[in-house]
């Protein structure tokens, strides 16, 4: 049987082999909606929505194969005098459908027990939802505490917030805890550059008080060796994590090179968490990557990265991810009350 993901990876080929136009779009188009599809489309009547008429016949062909070579041998045909070929930066991310299959495995950690959604954004950088829109979606999921974690105005994010921002966010986030801390108590974090040194773009004298997500956005596709840059960045004062540590981007790159071994042993050492970060076009850390952060000792954050409130269910993408990476839910801080947090960490200000 064919999966959706080498359906979707045949058409990503396919796509890249015409010229630029309607019928690469329409291709391309068709590619995304079958790794979105939640479920497995062999077997299945039902094709994504999102197809175009023009690629109905070459989809049909391609659905009708039963074994990845005679898919292969289709995919040719289609292709004509054209080449197809494979792009490193679109191996090793999950699809929908089997994001579906790993949180339901039995053993998998129970994403409905997940008490804290971590590392979102609002409109004060560049998310789509106000504070208090967002904090009541967490509410809907089911959290019990969240860490809203917007960029700080650094090179990569010009709609950052700057140090008159933060104090704007920390009023909001104390006058919903003030009104509605019994449901959600909200914490605020704040996602900063790290800079090509390896130090962050935020002052030492902003940094108490919030959950500091470091994040690399700079740099990512070059090929150097950056072990020095991220292990300086999870040695600076009160770093709290690392997000998406290694930048990768689905179709577009595959993330910045470092010896992850000595990044996570350094992680392990400072008590900095690993992002597990579940944004469907990054998946960052990918499971081979996870399974070695797991075996020097890591903890992890599972994060959505959500833009907007229908993002805040990438969680479970992250979920999936820990799953094949053989990350147990006790290495996870999302499973545990905001209290055990606290303890961890005496600077903050916990509501
Ligand atoms: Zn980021
Ligand atoms: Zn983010």
């Amino acid at each position: 049987m064919i999966t959706n993901a080498e359906l979707a990876e045949t058409l990503f080929q396919l796509a890249e082999s015409h010229p630029a136009g309607d019928l690469r779009l329409a291709l391309l188009r068709t590619a995304y909606a079958v790794f979105d599809h939640p479920r497995e489309l062999t077997g299945s009547r039902r094709l994504p929505e999102t197809a175009a008429l023009e690629v109905l016949p070459a989809l049909a062909m391609l659905r009708s194969c039963r074994t990845p070579d005679a898919l292969s041998a289709a995919a040719h045909r289609l292709a004509g005098p054209n080449h197809l070929r494979a792009n490193p930066s679109r191996q090793g991310f999950l699809t929908a459908a089997e994001v579906e299959r790993a949180i339901t495995l039995p053993g998998a950690p129970n994403h409905r027990h997940i008490r804290g959604a971590a590392h979102w954004h609002t409109r004060a950088s560049d998310g789509a939802g106000t504070l208090e829109a967002m904090a009541r979606a967490c509410v809907r999921r089911g959290a019990s505490w969240a860490v809203v974690a917007d960029h700080t105005r650094g090179l990569a994010c010009v709609n950052g917030l700057d140090a008159e921002g933060v104090a704007m966010q920390a009023r909001s986030v104390r006058a919903w805890n003030s009104r509605h801390g019994d449901d959600l108590r909200l914490v605020q974090g704040l996602e900063a550059e790290i800079l090509e040194d390896g130090r962050l773009d935020l002052p030492r004298s902003a940094r108490p008080g919030v959950l500091l997500i470091a994040a690399v956005h700079t740099g990512l596709a070059e090929r150097r060796d950056q072990t020095g840059r991220l292990v300086r960045a999870i040695e600076e004062p009160a770093v709290w994590a690392l997000a998406h540590p290694r930048g990768r981007l689905f179709a577009r790159r595959s993330g910045i090179r470092a010896n992850w071994e000595v990044v996570f042993g350094a992680a392990a050492a400072a008590g900095v968490l690993i992002e597990i970060n579940g944004f469907p076009r990054r998946q960052d850390l990918d499971p081979a990557l996870l399974g070695l952060a797991r075996d020097v000792g890591c903890r992890f954050l599972l994060a959505s990265d959500a833009h907007h409130t229908r993002h805040l269910a990438f969680e479970e993408t992250a979920v999936a991810l820990a799953v094949q990476g053989g990350v147990p839910a006790s290495a996870i801080v999302n499973f545990e009350p905001l209290d055990r947090l606290a303890s961890a960490r005496p600077d903050l200000e916990l509501p």
